[in-house]
């Protein structure tokens, strides 16, 4: 802590440095935990770009979160993790394009807040808007629809922070391979300050939900299936063979709310709780628990159908219910029920078990088990990481599992090594913002191939000592060798932690591995945070020196790179977008 004083005396004490030591951050579904030593809440560019110098003067790791969706470890640190909710504002509103320029800190549900009072609205969305903006491009997020790509698909351009703390704006036009590594950049390019989003009009979208069998689902894969509404999902029963079918189209009917079922609200929430955890216990419970939950919710026979009419904001939108680990991978949708069959065999334990080789004994898995699609072979520019299909549309399978009372189920790992298997021989690749567990980065590194090397290759240029680089980075691509990048994060310990089974993330960097080997470790996230400098001090800088920071040469030499067209002053060019 007293390197960081030291550093903070030296540069400007006018700009605040708000940080705190004492901050404990969770996943979403609190599957992992860490203590970062600083956690910091900037509200201005300066501010960021104040952290993002003090980082690096003092060898510090940095991590963007934005709610902490993301399942994994990929937001987890011991060193200094930052969020934007404070940095949200809405720049510019540009009606004609129907775009909105906002701070990356805000949130999709915010952004549509805005966008709704100026008649606008986004496109398209997940299960929920709770995501930061960033964040949910960040993953490769995607809703579920033959008409839209990735999230990402509708940014039009963005600016992000890099670790020199030069914020370069990128777009199709400007910095385009930046561009591209930074709409699915998984935190480890820079800090994305700003997006400018593509919106279209508000409108209203009648949904309609019906239970039908598996084999109409798959006879009608190829033909009716996902392209008669510009929205659908399915939710695949394993055990009932059967599945739901949600599909939406825009509408301008007016507005007409779902029929009440006295079982939907939190009846029905509070019973397949308990079931789900007493299945924890009597894992054969399961099928019949299928049975019930999901016919008391949509009827016991097929052919029920329910509908409504809703904003297209809130119709697209679930309740997404409870702690869940989830595992989804994108794969050719022509293969769908090729996979979704054997998927079927195995977990029915039927002959052959669909060529899966793992055992299936007495193992019972939850359902739903998610059906979704998506179609950004038309994007341009695609992200070097988007995991759709280039080449048609995108299936997504996604096995959830259910974390009743925070308590992991115990068929997890099995199902998840043979879903994963099957993923693999089908020639998926992963969903960033899951829990996949048993696939090597070999794998991972070729089926990404050159995009993967190119987003490499991008993410090295403007990050070369490793600054957002961790943990996820190198399990999932093999990507940050402590030699190479100095800064980046290495997990040192995953122990048992508090609520339920959620993990205590720990980790040190690189560089400190390096000295601690020499003898001298500063672990970070080590108990003695905070007791150096206090929290107050830290938050209001009073001094400054005239001390040398050795890597001020560092600074001087990357602000004027010409890697990146273009500074943060450039904005000239884009005059009809911000009103600065
Ligand atoms: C209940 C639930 C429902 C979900 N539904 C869907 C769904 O329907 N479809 C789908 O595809 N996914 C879904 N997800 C996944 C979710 O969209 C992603 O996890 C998303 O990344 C979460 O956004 P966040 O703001 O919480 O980001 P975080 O999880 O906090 O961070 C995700 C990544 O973004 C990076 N990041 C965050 N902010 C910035 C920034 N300003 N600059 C640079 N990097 C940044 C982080 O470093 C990290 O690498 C769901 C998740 C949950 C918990």
């Amino acid at each position: 802590m007293a390197d960081i004083q030291q550093e903070l005396d030296k540069i400007d004490p006018s700009i605040p440095f708000r940080a705190t030591t004492s901050h404990v951050h969770y996943t979403w579904a609190k599957t992992f935990s860490c203590k970062p030593e600083l956690y910091l809440q900037p509200r201005t560019i300066e501010e960021i770009r104040k952290i993002v110098n003090l980082a690096r003067r003092c060898r510090r790791r940095v991590v963007v979160v934005g709610c902490g969706h993301s399942p994994s470890i990929l937001t987890c640190t011991s060193s200094w993790m930052v969020n934007l909710d404070h940095y949200n504002a809405v720049l510019k509103v540009d009606k004609r394009k129907k775009t909105i320029l906002a701070e990356g800190g805000i949130r999709l549900r915010q952004l549509n807040d805005e966008a709704n009072k100026v008649g606008l609205t986004i496109p398209n969305l997940g299960s929920i808007d709770d995501q930061s903006i960033a964040g949910a491009i960040a993953t490769a997020t995607h809703g579920s629809s033959m008409k839209h790509g990735l999230l990402s698909e509708h940014v039009k351009s963005l600016r992000i922070m890099l670790s020199n703390g030069q914020a370069v704006r990128c777009s199709p036009e400007q910095n385009q391979e930046l561009f591209r590594a930074a709409l699915v950049s998984l935190g480890a390019l820079g800090i994305i300050t700003e997006v400018e989003y593509q919106m279209v009009d508000s409108c209203n979208i009648e949904w309609t939900q019906t239970l039908k069998p598996l084999g109409t689902i798959l006879d009608t894969w190829d033909t009716t299936l996902w392209t008669s509404k510009e929205f659908t999902r399915v939710w695949w029963m394993p055990y009932m063979k059967r599945a739901i079918v949600w599909s939406a189209d825009r509408t301008s009917k007016p507005l007409r709310p779902p029929q009440e079922n006295f079982y939907g609200g939190s009846v029905g929430y509070h019973i397949y709780h308990n079931l789900l955890w007493l299945s924890n216990h009597m894992p054969f419970i399961l099928p019949l628990v299928e049975w019930f939950v999901f016919g008391m919710q949509y009827g016991f026979s097929t052919g029920m159908t329910t509908s409504a009419v809703e904003p297209l904001r809130n119709g697209l939108l679930m309740n997404c219910l409870y702690s869940q680990f989830v595992n989804e991978w994108a794969l050719p949708l022509s293969k769908g029920p090729e996979a979704i069959t054997r998927l079927s065999a195995w977990i029915n334990r039927e002959p052959g078990a669909g060529g899966i080789p793992f055992s299936n004994k007495g193992l019972y898995v939850h359902c739903p088990i998610e059906v979704r699609v998506s179609d950004g072979s038309t994007s341009h520019p695609r992200p070097y990481l988007d995991n759709t299909c280039a080449d048609g549309p995108t299936l997504y399978l996604n096995a959830t599992l259910y974390r009743a009372y925070l308590q992991d189920p115990p068929c997890k790992d099995r199902y998840y090594e043979a879903f994963e298997w099957l993923m693999r021989e089908m020639g998926a690749k992963p969903h960033y913002a899951k829990n996949w567990q048993f696939t090597p980065s070999s794998y991972v590194e070729q089926t990404f191939g050159n995009d993967l090397k190119q987003w490499i290759k991008v993410r090295n240029e403007a990050d070369p000592d490793g600054m957002f680089l961790g943990e996820w980075h190198k399990q999932a691509f093999g990507l940050g060798d402590s030699k190479s990048f100095p800064l980046a994060e290495r997990q040192i310990s995953l122990d048992k932690g508090r609520p339920g089974n959620c993990l205590f993330w720990r980790g040190v960097l690189s560089e400190e591995n390096a000295s601690a080997r020499g003898g001298s470790a500063r672990v970070c996230g080590s108990a003695n945070i905070g007791k150096s400098i206090s929290a107050k001090k830290l938050a209001s800088p009073t001094a400054s020196s005239s001390g040398e920071s050795f890597d001020m040469m560092h600074e001087a030499e990357t602000e004027k790179s010409t890697m990146f067209n273009g500074s943060e002053y450039d904005d000239e060019d884009h005059g009809d977008l911000t009103d600065r």
